[in-house]
């Protein structure tokens, strides 16, 4: 891969780590200012359980996505980025821009789907959409 892409790649993932990293500072933000006197009855009571354990399934999100911003990040570094980890062949550009984070070219993928349909293979997680759509909050 050209160095150009790869610099490219690089802003674009560090961005969406930026981002993520921001946001999830201010839904730390949003437990902090959840005082039990703020809460009147058993309904609300329960509504900010619910919004506790969403935060709490957000945050291990953002930690996952980072984690694989980060392996993204230093894959650029060693100069892996781009290659395929099943067959070493290259990713496609166009894979590549829909999912910079994906360490499998569409062929690898695919055949990783078709193994995991059939129960065989082991679980990967699942390629994650660039850019990345921030959660719903718990206020929509
Ligand atoms: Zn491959």
């Amino acid at each position: 891969m050209r160095k150009r892409d790869l610099g490219k790649f690089k802003t674009l993932l560090t961005e969406e780590k930026k981002r993520i990293l921001q946001n999830a500072l201010r839904t730390a933000d949003r437990n902090v200012t959840i005082d039990a006197d703020d809460v009147p009855d058993i309904v609300d009571l329960a509504t900010s359980d619910l919004n506790l354990n969403l935060n709490v399934e957000i945050r291990e999100r953002e930690r996952h996505l980072v984690g694989k911003i980060d392996e993204a990040l230093s894959r650029i570094e060693d100069g892996s980025f781009g290659t395929c980890d099943e067959c070493g062949e290259a990713i496609q550009m166009a894979r590549l821009q829909a999912r910079p984070m994906t360490t499998l070219c569409i062929r690898c993928k695919e055949e990783q789907e078709e193994l995991e349909k059939r129960g065989a293979g082991r679980r990967e997680d699942e390629d994650d959409r660039f850019p990345i759509k921030p959660l719903a909050s718990s206020n929509d």
